[in-house]
């Protein structure tokens, strides 16, 4: 797996040769390009585990796969739960602890249904990238504090924001011993307005150990989540918590 220490480490022997060579002026400018773009790629895609240490999938041939909602408690969220208690099956919420407030009975219907509760950031907010490691502590700090306030137990796993990691975020983590959970099938619920689409891109991406990432912030999340219920039956997938799957403990 490409990790950041390698590219940094990578990039400065390639430097060193090229001064060492006297190599033309844009070869630099290339070796500045490629370097970005590794950068770009490792802090955007989650899966790469280029700044910090994540579970994005189970690698067992078992068919089983974890389903888990982000951004809640939202607009959807109650309706997510009746569902998922007909059918008894069971979910990870990634919370933004500002969503919380208001919504403490939502929390602890999932605790008394035994879904899974993580931390995902505290604002959420659309630079969150650019905090400093101090910021980050705070900010996954005071979610933190929202959980624990509501369902009496601190959450282990935590979720990053837009899946986008930088080491900032992973000295944070680091510190506050968080388990970092991922997926490896992103629905783009957000961006396809279709539930059937939504469908679509979870059929072509489902594998034994799948995490599914889905968000109970959009209207609508009941729908597709029904369908995916019914296809995962049909499949002869079984619905697992993220616990079982990840072997990791959920809250301290
Ligand atoms: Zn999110």
């Amino acid at each position: 797996m490409l990790k950041h220490r390698t590219i940094v480490v990578g990039a400065l022997l390639v430097l060193i040769t090229l001064i060492g060579v006297s190599a033309p002026a844009y070869t630099y400018f290339i070796l500045a390009f490629i370097f970005l773009v590794l950068q770009f790629y490792g802090a955007s895609y989650i899966q790469s585990e280029f700044h910090l240490q994540a579970f994005c999938r189970s690698r067992t041939a078992e068919k089983v796969v974890a389903i888990t909602f982000d951004d809640g408690p939202g607009i959807s969220t109650e309706n997510v739960l009746n569902v998922l208690k007909e059918e008894n099956a069971k979910a990870g919420f990634f919370l933004i602890g500002k969503n919380i407030e208001g919504n403490e009975l939502l929390l602890k219907r999932m605790q008394a249904e035994g879904h899974t509760i993580g931390n995902h950031s505290y604002t959420h907010n659309f630079w969150y990238d650019l905090n400093t490691a101090t910021q980050f502590y705070r900010d996954l700090k005071q979610a933190e504090e929202q959980i624990e306030r509501v369902i009496g137990t601190r959450p282990l796993y935590f979720r990053p924001p837009y899946g986008v990691t930088t080491p900032a975020l992973a000295r944070a983590v680091k510190k506050l011993n968080y388990h970092t959970i991922g997926w490896n099938i992103r629905s783009f619920d957000t961006k396809l307005k279709d539930p059937r689409k939504v469908m679509e891109r979870i059929k072509e991406r489902l594998q034994p150990g799948s995490i599914i990432l889905l968000h109970d912030s959009m209207r609508g999340a009941e729908h597709v989540l029904t369908d995916l219920l019914q296809y995962l039956k049909k499949e002869n997938y079984k619905i697992v918590g993220l616990e079982e799957l990840s072997q990791q403990r959920a809250y301290a």
